[in-house]
């Protein structure tokens, strides 16, 4: 049919093309950055193809995985301390057809030392310290592009003083999903993120 490139039977799985894939597709110990969340980062990265993204605390491998399914002429170095969440980031890699996610264990800053040239970094929850917000910083190309998500108030400080220094865009993101309570029903909320993107 046209406009339809996949016929699948109902029960069988398919990755969509929107970025923000369900959470279900993915290996995880918790440490994942959850599907709304996810869609917007991805938005803010803005993956266009033959582009290098670092995924600084790849964890589940999440955002380096759909940077890479954006576009296939796409590259994605990711860094884990963790080797148990490493194994985790390449079994989701694989499982989702992204083989070529190029994923490193190490800790960064130290781990970025030799990297080639980005020209977009993630660096989600863990990650973000001063240490490494610097060295990103200086690795960055002009028009290289930053996202860094926190959810924890020392990390939020630092955005903001990031965001004072170099401008770039503060977004406050707090999503609540519909749960049971007692028979009825209410709002549960996540803890809220807050993502400083910026183009150097
Ligand atoms: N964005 C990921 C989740 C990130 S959780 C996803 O969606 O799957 C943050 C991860 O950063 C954790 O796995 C933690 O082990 C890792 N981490 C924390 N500090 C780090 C550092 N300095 N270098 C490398 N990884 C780090």
């Amino acid at each position: 049919a046209i406009g339809i490139d996949v016929v699948a039977q109902p029960d069988s799985a398919i990755i969509p093309h929107a970025s923000g894939l369900p959470d279900e597709l993915f290996q995880t110990d918790g440490q994942l950055t959850k599907r709304a969340i996810r869609a917007v980062t991805l938005s803010s990265l803005a993956p266009r193809g033959g582009e290098l993204l670092w995924d600084i605390g790849a964890g589940s491998g999440s955002i380096g995985i759909e940077w890479l399914l954006a576009a296939r002429s796409n590259r994605a170095i990711g860094i884990e301390a963790r080797p148990d969440r490493l194994a985790c980031a390449r079994g989701n890699a694989d499982a989702l057809g992204v083989p070529h996610f190029d994923l490193r264990l190490g800790q960064a800053p130290e781990a970025l030392a030799d990297l080639p040239t980005p020209d977009a970094v993630f660096i989600g929850g863990g990650a973000g310290n001063p240490g490494v917000l610097d060295a990103v910083w200086q690795a960055l190309p002009p028009g290289g592009r930053l996202v860094v998500n926190a959810v924890t108030l020392e990390t939020e400080a630092l955005l903001i003083a990031c965001h004072g220094r170099h401008g770039g865009e503060l977004l406050r993101l707090g999503v609540e999903r519909a749960a049971p309570v007692g028979g009825l029903t209410a709002w549960r909320a996540a803890i809220p993120v807050v993502q400083w993107s910026v183009r150097k």
